[in-house]
């Protein structure tokens, strides 16, 4: 049984970062591409990662928080542009069809404009979007069948955001974990039993505090308050490596980086700091395009 390919589109956060875009990452079983969140940049670096939308089908969204949902309106126009032919599969928390369908309003001219010009070419269904709202759980509670993809939901602990979820993906023998965006949660570790790769989000209390000052010291210190609030419902690195040592996942990759540090230099070189005494297996901080397969290859 082939595994599965994982490859990260935005490691970052909604902090801007040259070098990090906002939340997502492909999951691949053979010919099945599962986007999961499809935050600032995702859809730009779909075509960097030599992924073109029309190729992905289904759509697993996390939580309705900008950073994860602000490139869906080109994603659905680049994919049905591009010749889709059947609807999108969307699966996610309560908000979800909001969201979708409020992109899509928005782009109601666009679309009618293209239809006008177009005509036949393009695809009735291509443009169009079944939206599946799945339930918050605190055990994983299957959702979806993509190809040889199992999809498992459950809920996370992002709160105020409320429902916010993580996703576990089956093939085969291969198993893959997206956190979403949460602090210590037991649902993730129960989640993640032993996956072969955990993708955590994770905040760097020390480079956090240091880049709160930088901005307190520039003086804006309505931002700075700002981010006082951010540490309240995101896990420290400390807590990944904890969940993933508990867990026993065989790897763990940082995505979603808070702060979102440049991808060198020793910001970077600092982020994972005092993970590997806790969490024994290998660590990854990841980078916007970095790909690894999950399972046998
Ligand atoms: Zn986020
Ligand atoms: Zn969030």
């Amino acid at each position: 049984m082939a595994g599965m390919e994982v490859v990260l589109l935005g490691t970052g956060s909604p902090l801007p970062n040259a070098d990090r875009c906002g939340a997502g990452q492909v999951i691949i079983a053979g010919d099945d591409r599962v986007l999961i969140d499809c935050g600032w940049g995702a859809a730009r670096r779909l075509f960097a990662a030599g992924i073109f939308p029309m190729l992905v089908d289904t759509v697993c969204f996390t939580h309705m928080h900008s950073d994860h949902i602000t490139d869906m309106p080109d994603f659905m126009i680049m994919r049905w542009v591009g010749g889709a032919q059947k609807p999108l599969t969307v699966y996610g928390p309560t908000g979800t069809k909001r969201m979708v369908d409020g992109f899509l309003d928005a782009l109601a001219d666009d679309i009618r404009f293209r239809f006008a010009h177009h005509g036949d070419k393009l695809s009735q269904d291509g443009i169009k979007v079944i939206v599946h709202e799945v339930p918050a759980t605190p055990d994983r509670a299957h959702i979806a069948e993509v190809g040889a993809m199992q999809i498992d939901s459950f809920e996370v602990d992002h709160f105020p955001v409320v429902p916010a979820l993580g996703f576990r993906l089956d093939a085969g023998s291969a198993s893959v974990v997206i956190s979403g965006d949460t602090k210590k949660c037991d649902n993730l570790t129960r989640a993640s039993q032993d996956a072969d790769v955990l993708i955590s989000e994770a905040m760097n209390d020390n480079i956090f505090k240091v880049m709160r000052q930088r901005i307190l010291d520039a003086g804006n210190t309505r931002q700075a308050a700002v981010m006082d609030d951010v540490p309240d419902y995101h896990a420290t690195t400390t807590d990944v490596a904890e969940m993933a040592r508990d867990a026993g996942v065989k790897k763990l990759v940082l995505s979603h980086l808070i702060p979102p540090v440049p991808n060198e230099g020793p910001l970077a070189d600092a982020f994972a700091n005092g993970m590997s005494e806790i969490f024994k297996g290998e660590i990854v901080v990841g980078r916007d395009l970095m790909r690894f397969t999950v399972g046998a290859p």
